[in-house]
């Protein structure tokens, strides 16, 4: 493995190859933390010490018409999580509010289903320009699965910054994982947002049975596609899912992912999304390295590290948070972190 050759591509913001891609993947253990030290000081070059915080709000939870295997919220799942239709405006201010007391720099707004009605389009939309009006500083991005050019456009107008549809795997290894709908529906509907001037965001999930081959294809069809953000979740095989039973990763597996996914995507957004607590482990903090944005607390349909331990692993690693001035954020004392938001916040990353 020639890592010099590959962090000056990093420097120089380009790609390595998908044959280093596969290096990297196959890197024996012994090699791994000098791996992360190359791919390193690409993350440094373009995103210094910070740290992005990421925020999920979900809206809406469970009762979906798709059959995703790795979602608990699939068609007919058996997975026991809480199941409700759209949160209040009310609510979602709480929500936001909790997470904007932490520093967080993007509301991610996600709502479970294969796609909004243009009711529910409008509902999200009157919630963003509430949360822009009061917060213009902070990001928003909806995940709200597939759109209509004009519903795109409506979030779009309402200021929604951004819209996540994650691709979730390579296009050779979809039918795998879902039957309702294709791989290239996903990207069609990249497109929409795209064409709406929403920021694409779209990313993986790891450990879902794929061939490393299969991840070096979903991780270069995200660079083809020129997205801005890509979230890596790492499988949590929830009961009563068909992908319940799937081995856990294995931290230092993690940390190969992540490193490739930085060398591919060296100034773009990469963020340990879902299951980084279950599967880094102990190497959480060393996953800082490699990414620079994380989901603050729970995810979708699962708990997460609290709030205030991501803060101080933040901290103690000697990073800082994204938008926060040095002042407010070493002690942590002064700031208001939610310890955990269970029942209507906690949810899953944003694969809808
Ligand atoms: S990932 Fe989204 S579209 Fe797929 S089953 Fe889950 S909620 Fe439905």
């Amino acid at each position: 493995m020639d890592l010099g050759s590959m962090t000056r591509a990093g420097l120089n913001a380009e790609s390595i190859t998908p044959e280093q891609a596969l290096e990297i993947l196959r890197c024996p253990n012994d090699e791994v933390f000098a791996l992360v030290a190359a791919a390193s000081q690409v993350r440094r070059k373009f995103f210094a010490n910070r740290v992005k915080l990421n925020y999920l709000v979900n809206l809406k939870s469970g009762i979906c018409a798709e059959d995703c295997g790795y979602c608990s919220q699939r068609l007919g799942g058996q997975a026991d999580i809480l199941k409700y239709t759209w949160l209040k405006d009310d609510q979602v201010d709480e929500v936001v509010a909790a997470g904007l007391a932490s520093g967080v720099k993007r509301v991610c707004m996600v709502a479970s289903g294969t796609g909004p009605s243009n009711r529910e389009t409008d509902k999200v939309a009157g919630m963003i320009e509430n949360i822009k009006s009061a917060h213009p500083e902070v990001e928003v991005c909806a995940c709200l699965g597939f759109v209509t050019d004009e519903q795109a456009q409506k979030l779009r107008a309402a200021g929604a910054d951004a819209y996540n549809h994650n691709i979730n795997t390579a296009e050779s290894h979809y039918t795998d994982i879902c039957t309702t709908h294709s791989y290239q529906d996903r990207t069609d509907n990249l497109e929409t947002v795209k064409g709406a001037g929403l920021s694409p965001c779209s990313g993986l999930i790891a450990g879902m049975g794929e061939s490393p081959e299969q991840l070096v294809e979903a991780i270069f069809a995200l660079r083809e596609m020129g997205v801005d953000s890509v979230p890596v979740n790492f499988l949590l095989p929830f009961d009563g899912t068909p992908m319940e039973g799937q081995r856990v990763l294995q931290p230092l597996e993690c940390l190969r992912i992540l490193a490739m996914v930085r060398f591919v995507h060296p100034d773009t957004e990469v963020r340990a999304a879902a299951g980084r607590e279950q599967h880094l482990r102990s190497l959480q903090p060393i996953a800082l390295e490699l990414v620079n944005s994380i989901f603050l607390g729970d995810y979708l349909t699962s708990e997460g590290q609290a709030g205030q331990d991501d803060l101080q692993m933040i901290a103690d690693a000697g990073f800082v948070v994204e938008g926060q001035d040095k002042d407010r954020h070493p002690g942590l004392e002064e700031t208001q972190v939610p310890i955990r938001r269970r029942g209507a916040g906690t949810q899953l990353a944003p694969n809808a």
